[in-house]
């Protein structure tokens, strides 16, 4: 029988990583998850979390972000998947030593999940978000690990909750620019084991690969409609004009001049389907044609039966 990768997940009790971690079982791989020590000051769904980890057979390894830690770890597996928070992206420098002296890795997918970070010029504060994890991917390309990059586009659950608010009772939807721009909503599950599968896989070696399928492309309006036809209701529209959008990100302090910067980039630009997929690059749908995805309409059907909680953190 085909011996599965062990791999090694870093915030895999993040919003993205436990996804991963979730994927990574279900696909068959012996999975170990690096999380930070638990302690009474933990809360109680990261420790639910881990519980439930532990009965699903994954491997808990509490420790800091600390050399001689993580190397140890990082020995005993072959495919090191990083999910660490935003603010924690340069601390993935301390991952990179670890995996250039192990020696061992056949593969590293760093904490993306997002833009395709080299083909979007978007507001300055996105741009510095963005800076942060391009110099990453410069890093892992100088110590010659072999990498995938990973850009998610938009997590579907998190983005549908914060557009079309589900949980509040309102009759009236935000709207960013005009609406009509086009973004990717992929659902979080399939964010996890499309990064798994292209983890595993020697075509997307040193490459980027990118999450567009194509029932997921949709713009605030449609999104919106197809929501009204769901509920049958029919919502007011409340615009916020990009002058606005683009004054809210050149006012506000760091870091919350970054999630309107990204609204912009997403909703009111439409840069994360600006540019064509051509024949060098690689699309997770194209790539994994057999895997069922969950489509945005399909992903509606769920908010309406049972709808994901929204996130607590601000996008990023
Ligand atoms: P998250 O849930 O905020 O955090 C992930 C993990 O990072 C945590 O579970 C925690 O792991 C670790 N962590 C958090 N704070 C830390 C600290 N102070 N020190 C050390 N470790 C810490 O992260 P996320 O929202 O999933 O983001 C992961 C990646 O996905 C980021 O690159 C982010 O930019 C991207 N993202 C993309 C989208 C999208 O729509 N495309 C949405 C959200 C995020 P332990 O507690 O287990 O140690």
């Amino acid at each position: 029988m085909e011996k599965k990768n062990r791999i090694l997940v870093f915030g895999g009790t993040g919003y993205i990583g436990k996804n991963i971690v979730k994927a990574s079982v279900s696909l068959g791989h012996p999975t170990l998850v690096y999380t930070r020590p638990l302690n009474s000051q933990t809360c109680p769904s990261k420790t639910q979390l881990c519980n439930d980890f532990n009965s699903m057979g994954v491997t808990l390894v509490q420790g800091e972000l600390q050399h001689d830690q993580i190397l140890k770890v990082i020995k005993q597996v072959d495919i090191v998947i990083c999910a660490l928070a935003y603010p924690q992206v340069m601390e993935q420098l301390k991952i990179i030593d670890a995996i250039k002296v192990a020696g061992n890795i056949k593969r590293f997918i760093p904490s993306g999940f997002g833009a395709e970070e080299e083909r979007i010029n978007p507001l300055p504060p996105f741009q510095a978000f963005l800076d942060k994890k391009i110099n990453i991917r410069r890093e892992i390309e100088a110590a010659g690990i072999p990498y995938t990059s990973v850009s998610a586009n938009c997590c579907a659950a998190y983005f549908v909750n914060y557009l079309l608010r589900p949980y509040e009772k309102r009759n009236q939807i935000v709207v960013y620019g005009n609406g009509e721009a086009k973004a990717v909503l992929n659902y979080e599950e399939d964010v996890g084991m499309y990064t798994v599968k292209a983890a595993n896989d020697p075509r997307t070696c040193n490459r980027v690969v990118i999450y567009r399928p194509p029932k997921n492309i949709i713009s605030q309006n449609e999104l919106i409609s197809l929501w009204e036809q769901k509920c049958g209701y029919t919502f007011g529209k409340a615009f916020v004009s990009e002058e606005e959008i683009v004054k809210r990100s050149q006012t506000l302090p760091p870091p919350d001049n970054i999630p309107v910067s990204i609204l912009h980039s997403v909703f009111v630009r439409g840069d994360f389907t600006g540019f064509e997929i051509g024949e060098e690059d690689l699309e997770a749908s194209q790539l994994y044609p057999d895997y069922n995805y969950t489509s945005i309409r399909q992903l509606l059907d769920i908010f309406l039966v049972d709808p994901p909680a929204p996130a607590s953190a601000a996008f990023g």
